[in-house]
């Protein structure tokens, strides 16, 4: 709620009134309704190349704010904040979307998948980032990522980790993914076009995989491919029928060991490619 006094409303005297003088006259506006600009600063904003930074989507205090209410939220992890309030969120949606880029609310990237919203990507990378060989190194170590969907996941994987491995079964969505990721530079991030359900056996094992989309069970390729020390986050169903569920699943020396986080929605992880 607004903590303005309300403004008493006053009869509208629009159209232009006849003032004394008999000459035609707007009724006085108030500052704030001034569209006008001086002529001079318009020509500067005409000959601009660049679109103009600092106060836009580009900024840094919009993503700031976000970061801010992850942490009121309870994230901790301040290396992920930290790479949080870097990535870019606005350049991996449509541009008619990026006005709502730093609410944490999921959106649309095209073919029925959503960009995850930023409280649960940064939850499911905080789960990673408890795992045995990221606790001991300070960071994520060889990551493997399934559903690269528009990348924005991960290219705040690529700040957190020494490679990322992401897999995506819908070419039009790699490719675009590819296109964001290229232009924006990351780092460290591989792009794979195929059925992230087998994982990717060249780059096994890894220290930690996340999965953007949820099926009935976790296939076995990925828990194949998880190293001693690694860390799986995933959704899946749940059994209780809660719906899905965040599963965390370490390997440790003796075998290895799930439990259950919290309850989730996402998109259906699906077999093939397309
Ligand atoms: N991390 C993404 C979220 C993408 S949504 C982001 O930041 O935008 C989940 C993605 O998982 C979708 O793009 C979907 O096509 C993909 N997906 C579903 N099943 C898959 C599979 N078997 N292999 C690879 N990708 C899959």
């Amino acid at each position: 709620m607004s903590d303005k006094k309300p403004v008493p409303s006053r009869p509208a005297r629009f159209p232009a009134t006849l003032n004394n003088r008999n000459s035609v006259s707007a009724p006085q506006a108030p500052a704030v309704l001034r569209p006008q600009r001086l002529l001079q600063e318009a020509a500067l904003d005409a000959a601009r190349t660049v679109a103009p930074r600092g106060l836009g989507l580009d900024s840094a205090p919009v993503r700031q704010r976000m970061v801010q209410r992850l942490r009121a939220d309870g994230v901790r992890c301040e290396p992920l904040l930290q790479a949080m309030g870097q990535v870019l969120r606005h350049e991996f949606v449509d541009s008619a979307l990026a006005v709502q880029a730093y609410e944490d609310t999921s959106l649309p990237i095209g073919l029925s998948q959503t960009i995850s919203k930023p409280s649960v990507v940064a939850r499911m990378i905080e789960w990673l980032y408890l795992g045995e060989n990221a606790r001991s190194r300070g960071q994520l170590g060889r990551v493997l990522e399934i559903g690269t969907g528009c990348g924005y996941q991960a290219a705040v994987l690529a700040q957190l980790s020494t490679q990322v491995i992401s897999v995506e079964r819908l070419k039009a969505l790699h490719e675009l993914a590819a296109r964001h990721l290229h232009r924006l530079q990351v780092p460290r991030c591989r792009l794979v076009y195929g059925d992230g359900m087998r994982g990717h056996p060249p780059n096994a094992p890894y220290d930690s995989i996340i999965a953007a989309a949820g099926g009935d069970e976790l296939p076995n390729a990925w828990l194949d491919q998880l190293a001693v020390g690694g860390r799986l986050v995933a959704p899946a169903r749940s059994a209780d029928g809660r719906g899905q569920v965040l599963v965390i699943v370490d390997r440790t020396p003796d075998g290895l060991h799930r439990r259950l986080g919290e309850v989730v929605q996402f998109v259906p992880l699906k077999s093939g490619t397309h």
